[in-house]
């Protein structure tokens, strides 16, 4: 049986804003499902903590895709824990630092065209996405791969938010990790930001998918923990 515990860690300077990290515990191995916004390790080890677990015990972190909110304390955790990254081949090298964030490469082409009273703000969300330390990827997912060694925890692909985006399925519970494929809000299933998709055909060809997989838990990694749902809640165009 997987154990499934889903974080609750406040985005900063949001007020009631949160995202949800999981902690994924299968045959005694600790895995940890993203990384948090850059800053947030002793956030993250206090929420972890406080489920009554040593975050030294983590031995591998995957990682659903490159975004900052996903990566932010990637570096800093994984030197806490000693953890393998994971990560599909298409995020890694982003997550490397070897290949520009795409947000970042968006932002430079925005910037020029913004309204002069959002430049200030663009040049803050600049800085934070340049600060993010690089975090080196140990082993490359891809889709069917178990990320446990009991192999009850598997990869699937649902790119389209980024490139290489994946989520986790656990069978025997028909539940998902869905990390950005979709967010949880307001009773709604939707593509997150579908505006900055990286290939919005893909993000929605992935919410289908995920819609017909007859699953009982959804968990976004924005919203949280979706359950009882129908094929309504999916607004995804
Ligand atoms: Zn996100």
């Amino acid at each position: 049986m997987i154990e499934l515990i889903p974080l609750r860690i406040p985005v900063p300077h949001q007020a009631n804003t949160f995202i949800s990290p999981v902690l994924l515990c299968s045959g005694g191995e600790l895995i940890l499902v993203d990384a948090g916004f850059l800053g947030q390790a002793h956030v993250i080890k206090k929420a972890v903590t406080e489920q009554g677990i040593d975050i030294s015990g983590v031995s591998k972190i995957v990682v659903t895709h490159h975004d900052f909110d996903h990566v932010g304390s990637l570096c800093e955790l994984q030197q806490l824990t000693g953890a393998v990254v994971m990560a599909s081949a298409a995020e890694a090298p982003f997550v490397e630092g070897k290949k520009k964030p795409l947000r970042l490469t968006q932002l430079e082409d925005l910037f020029p065209v913004l309204p002069s009273g959002e430049k200030e703000g663009a040049r803050q969300f600049e800085q934070l996405l340049k600060s993010i330390q690089p975090c080196k990827v140990n082993q490359i997912l891809k889709e069917g791969d178990a990320v446990d060694r009991a192999g009850k925890i598997t990869v699937c692909s649902t790119p389209g938010h980024t490139a290489g985006h994946i989520s986790l399925l656990i069978n025997e519970t028909a539940t998902l990790i869905a990390g950005d494929a979709l967010v949880w809000e307001n009773g709604v299933l939707q593509l997150a930001n579908p505006q900055y998709a990286e290939d919005i055909a893909a993000a929605r060809d992935s919410a289908k998918r995920i819609r017909e997989m007859n699953l009982a838990t959804i968990i976004c990694y924005h919203g949280g923990v979706c359950k009882g749902f129908g094929k309504e809640q999916f607004q995804i165009g």
